[in-house]
């Protein structure tokens, strides 16, 4: 019987992991099966606990469980236990369940694969919910020169400014961006783009140096993308490289194995389109 992984979320019918992680399993020769389920949102820890009662090894959790997840998990790695969320669920050898937050290593990762430099970088992040909250330790450990937060409710974005630890960092709505100098990278952790829509930005944020980075991926580009390139931003990047680079360190967790990413990025890019 093939070892049983699963993405737990609501809604998930558009998720693109089972097509990933078939493709890491087909790379590397491992036996496994990884299909997609669609959690009642009253029903989380029930469905964690039938999950793994009946055999399975590993789960990927998205939106809006990953705060639920990092309650259930019995074991924590650090960066979960930083960013107050999970998205990896792995079970150990004794049965209790490790979790694990693969968000920013894999924005960490993807970033490297399109050049984009972090240290010493001025950054804005737009958003402030569960995405962000993954993200913004791996990139203050990156020593940055600067984490400018920006979000719509601009207490939440308060809130997250711990995370930030040693790096200069504020907190902002996105009014008092008018004020400020351009940025060397700007992302978008915001959930607006998926509505068609884009956060209310002044130009003058972007330089001709700069990067853009919107989170949300699709077939198309993102309004944020096409506002960053209308604004002369440098290089302008979509999240679907950071969806295979989190899946890729879920999978190494899991099997032990780190598949390479490179023509499964190209693959999904090809698929969607
Ligand atoms: P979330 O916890 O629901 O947070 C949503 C964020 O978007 C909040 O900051 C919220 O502001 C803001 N927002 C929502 N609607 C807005 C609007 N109309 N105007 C301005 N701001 C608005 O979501 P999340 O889990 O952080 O996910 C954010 C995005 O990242 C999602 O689109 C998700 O698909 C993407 N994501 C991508 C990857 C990847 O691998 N590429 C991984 C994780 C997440 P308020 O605080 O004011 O409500």
């Amino acid at each position: 019987m093939p070892d049983r992984y699963a993405v737990f979320g609501n809604p998930v019918a558009h998720s693109q992991s089972p097509w990933i992680h078939a493709r890491f399993a087909e790379q590397t020769g491992q036996d496994l099966i990884y299909e997609r389920e669609e959690v009642p949102l009253d029903g989380f820890v029930k469905a964690v606990k039938r999950f793994f009662g009946s055999g399975g090894r590993g789960l990927n959790i998205t939106v809006p469980f990953k705060e639920q997840a990092w309650h259930a998990v019995d074991q924590r790695s650090s960066r979960a236990e930083h960013a107050g969320a999970v998205n990896t669920i792995a079970l150990l050898d004794g049965g209790e369940l490790f979790g694990d937050n693969t968000d920013g290593v894999g924005l960490l990762r993807d970033l490297q694969n399109h050049g984009v430099a972090v240290t010493g970088a001025r950054i804005l992040i737009l958003g402030a919910g569960g995405a962000v909250r993954g993200i913004l330790d791996p990139l203050a450990g990156k020593a940055p020169a600067s984490i400018t937060l920006a979000n719509r409710t601009p207490s939440r974005a308060d809130a997250l400014l711990p995370l930030c630890g040693n790096v200069p960092a504020s907190a902002h709505g996105f009014d008092d961006l008018r004020d400020m100098a351009p940025f060397d990278l700007v992302i978008n952790g915001t959930s607006i783009g998926l509505s068609g829509h884009m956060p209310p930005l002044p130009d003058g944020i972007l330089h001709a140096e700069s990067s853009a980075y919107d989170l949300v991926y699709g077939s198309r580009e993102t309004p944020f993308m096409r506002w960053s390139r209308k604004q002369g931003a440098g290089q302008v990047l979509d999240g679907l490289g950071m969806l295979v680079e989190q899946a890729a360190e879920s999978f190494l967790l899991w099997r032990g194995v780190r598949p390479e990413t490179a023509a499964v990025i190209k693959g999904l890019r090809e698929r969607l389109q």
